[in-house]
């Protein structure tokens, strides 16, 4: 789903990093890493940080320039922690995500690179002037420069949501029974108001406002029909033990 992107990372100089990049990318179903001139590589220590996801290390390039990295890239984005004297057009990481990435049905063929500086020194202007936009990951103002791999892992991250791979959440979901019919709600506000009033919590005649703002209760859940028998069963044991 998000082939068509790929990550570069220009002159990165711990192993380690490049390792925690290609299991950012793993985890985020990103495939296609580019390694233009890197210190150390191939390393055991990047092997050892990327923790299960090094076919995207024995499939990384290994090229000499960024212009060869980005050669066959149709949008090319530069991830800049710092603020530059020029302006390029400028994208945040989730902007980029819902801008560029399209839904499957829709892929775009264009190949995007997001390219990623050196630990110590970032992207030099030279090389963001490769890039048609400049990515920021919005964060501390007095503190905005993230590790290598947590910058990828941020961007990855975005991406896949913006590919809609994520399980959705079921907070709120609801189950397979439908919801109840206007009828089985009034039977059941009927039998709460008559048994709040054999408790002698309300007198029936008098009890119009506390009704009303029991339905606001129960209209705003949006009960199914199995939830209404639970309650109409609790109502029905608790007139039962009155009785008694
Ligand atoms: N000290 C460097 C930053 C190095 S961090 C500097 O002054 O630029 C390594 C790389 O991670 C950066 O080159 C950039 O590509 C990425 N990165 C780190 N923080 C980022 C942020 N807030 N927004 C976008 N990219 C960021």
């Amino acid at each position: 789903m998000l082939s068509n992107f790929k990550i570069v990372l220009v002159e990165t100089s711990h192993p380690g990093n490049i390792g925690g990049v290609a299991r950012a990318m793993k985890n985020m179903t990103l495939s296609e890493l580019c390694l233009v001139t890197p210190k150390t590589f191939p390393s055991a220590d990047a092997t050892s940080r990327a923790a299960g996801s090094d076919d995207i290390l024995s499939s990384a390039t290994v090229y000499e320039t960024l212009q060869e990295a980005i050669a066959d890239c149709q949008v090319v984005l530069g991830a800049s922690a710092r603020d530059r004297t020029i302006s390029w057009p400028e994208v945040t990481a989730r902007e980029c995500a819902e801008k560029f990435v399209k839904p499957a049905e829709n892929q775009s063929r264009d190949k995007i690179a997001i390219v990623f500086g050196r630990e110590n020194s970032g992207l030099k202007n030279h090389e963001l002037d490769l890039c048609h936009y400049l990515l920021r990951i919005p964060c501390n103002s007095d503190y905005s420069s993230l590790n290598l791999a947590a910058a990828v892992q941020v961007v990855a991250y975005e991406l896949f949501v913006a590919s809609g791979q994520q399980t959705k959440s079921t907070i709120g979901d609801k189950n397979e029974d439908n919801l109840a019919s206007a009828k089985q709600m009034e039977l059941f506000y009927e039998h709460l108001q008559q048994t709040l009033a054999d408790i002698g919590f309300l007198h029936v005649d008098k009890s119009q406002s506390i009704m009303r703002r029991l339905r606001r209760i129960y209209n705003r859940v949006a009960l199914d029909t199995k939830e209404v028998d639970i309650l109409r069963g609790i109502l029905r044991f608790s007139q039962t033990h009155n009785d008694k």
